[in-house]
């Protein structure tokens, strides 16, 4: 078989292309190590143009591209398939800041930005950027906008697609596609660049991208609660919604298991409380008014006073047992950390255990189902083997948890063999719910069958119909989200 070796040369690249296979391990190999592929070789194009010719001569020669950021999808996205014959586009050479606009408050970037750099470069200039998870230290703004990330400020900001304004996109064969515009207000005509967020790099790549920026906060108020039910939680979180304008921020469910594993894996983890919390929740509230951040008399702030009056409303309806409010910043990034490190610590307490495996289920419901799709979920995994261990938690006022369920290690797969069923299982009641299997973390290899099979069929025909249109050599990476 031809490894195209010359060829890749003759592209004359700035980056050396790899070829040796001992140097692709980081990129062939996903965060979570469930899949491994293999690639002709690994390409670090520096700029639009250096993209745009290896596509193009990819497509000339009906070879597969598979573009990478920062290699954290957690469903094999940026993972090539096995036996394929890709190239990895690793953005990692473009990862340049173009411009901060601080009067239309836009940031301008290539796609290989990582994401704790742009929240720094914009503090620089007192603005703040809200996208953020757990993976914020390797992932990039082009992965964000392909996967339309999440994480932990969608309740008030909305996810990558609702912070994105304009895009920069090179097709499939070589063409690039200028979108790259500031401006809030653009009708004109179809909202091209939409089907390219969340498209997992399937439609083309991402070359650059202006984002929305918003002023910094002036004051962020952390604090942790213990409710006993996951419905008080959500009674508590109704009531944040009532009473205040747009101060909540985040609002992240920590139960009691979610604790368990967080101390199991962690050097000296400090609980909240004198005990592992039962069902926690990580919330801020955040103001960029002067009103809200000024010391009164008592030496407490507005928002602060907002935060007691609504904890206190909470203790008399008996919704929440202990509430702690962070003190100063330490005490703030240390909850944060424990919260951000959840899929480190879960991996971990994986590697220790003897379950073998772990299934991995990042769902969206409707608030007011989640704690029956609980119910109902718990019920069904019983039934069908004894000694599993779910551990989830979340992004509950997005209606998001990841919903992880660790098996008893017998049998092939560790769950008794019945881990596909489990997983389907939980999807139908998920479905029936009205909820979605597929919250944030994208489709990837790993849940195209679910994709098929749940999603509506008209709307899975016309995404077929899309990506063949658009791509019809079906070379960029292929294996992802579509069967
Ligand atoms: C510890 C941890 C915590 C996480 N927490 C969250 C969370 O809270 N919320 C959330 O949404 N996700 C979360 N994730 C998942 C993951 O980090 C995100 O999906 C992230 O957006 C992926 O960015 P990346 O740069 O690593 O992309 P990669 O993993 O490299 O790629 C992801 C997908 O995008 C494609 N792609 C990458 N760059 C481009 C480009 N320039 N153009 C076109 N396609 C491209 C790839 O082909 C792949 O399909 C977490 C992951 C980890 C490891």
């Amino acid at each position: 078989m031809n490894d195209y070796k010359n060829e890749i040369n003759l592209l004359n690249l700035k980056s050396k292309p790899i070829f040796d296979i001992e140097d692709h391990l980081k990129y062939i190999k996903d965060w979570r190590e469930q899949y491994i592929g293999d690639a002709i070789a690994i390409l670090r194009p520096h700029n639009k143009y250096e993209v745009s010719k290896i596509l193009k001569f990819a497509n000339d020669n009906e070879i597969s591209i598979v573009p990478q950021g920062g290699n954290t999808s957690l469903c094999g996205g940026a993972t090539p398939l096995k036996n394929s014959y890709s190239l990895i586009i690793s953005t990692e050479k473009m990862n340049k800041i173009i411009s901060i606009d601080k009067e239309s408050l836009t940031i301008t970037s290539e796609p290989g930005a990582i994401l704790s750099i742009i929240h720094k470069e914009v503090e620089k200039k007192g603005l703040f950027f809200p996208l953020t998870l757990g993976a914020k230290g390797s992932c990039t703004i082009g992965g964000n906008l392909s996967t339309n990330a999440g994480g932990i400020n969608v309740l008030k900001y909305g996810n990558a697609r609702d912070l994105c304004l304009g895009l920069e996109i090179v097709l499939p064969n070589g063409d690039i596609m200028d979108l790259l515009k500031i401006l809030k207000k653009d009708n004109t005509g179809y909202d091209l660049k939409n089907i390219f967020i969340g498209a997992e790099g399937t439609l083309g790549i991402i070359t650059a991208a202006t984002m929305k920026l918003f002023p910094k906060p002036k004051l962020s108020v952390t604090c942790f609660v213990e409710a006993r039910t996951i419905k008080n939680a959500i009674m508590l979180l109704n009531i944040f919604q009532d009473e205040l304008k747009s101060e909540l921020e985040a609002f992240e469910l920590m139960p009691d298991v979610f604790w368990e594993v967080a101390a199991n894996n962690s050097d000296n983890l400090s609980l909240p409380f004198n005990k592992i919390p039962q069902m926690g929740v990580l919330l801020e509230l955040a103001s960029t008014s002067t009103n809200d951040s000024v010391l009164n008399n008592e030496g407490t702030t507005f928002l602060n006073e907002k935060l007691e009056h609504i904890l206190s409303k909470a203790l008399d309806k008996k919704l929440i047992d202990n509430a702690i409010i962070c003190k100063n910043e330490l005490e703030r990034n240390k909850l944060w950390e424990i919260r951000e490190n959840a899929a480190e610590n879960e991996k971990k307490e994986l590697s220790k255990s003897n379950a073998k495996k772990c299934l991995k289920h990042d769902i969206s419901l409707p608030i007011s189902n989640i704690e029956q799709f609980h119910k109902e979920a718990q019920k069904m995994i019983s039934n069908k083997i004894k000694n599993t261990r779910t551990i989830f938690f979340g992004h509950l006022g997005d209606g998001n948890l990841h919903y992880n369920i660790f098996g008893n290690g017998k049998g092939d797969d560790g769950f008794e063999n019945q881990s596909k069923i489990i997983t389907e299982n939980l999807y139908q009641i998920i479905e029936k719910l009205n909820g979605s299997f597929s919250a944030e973390h994208g489709i990837g290899q790993l849940k195209r069958n679910n994709l098929k099979h749940f999603k509506d069929p008209v709307a899975y025909d016309m995404m077929k119909n899309l990506k063949n249109m658009i791509d019809p050599k079906n070379t960029m990476n292929p294996g992802k989200i579509l069967i």
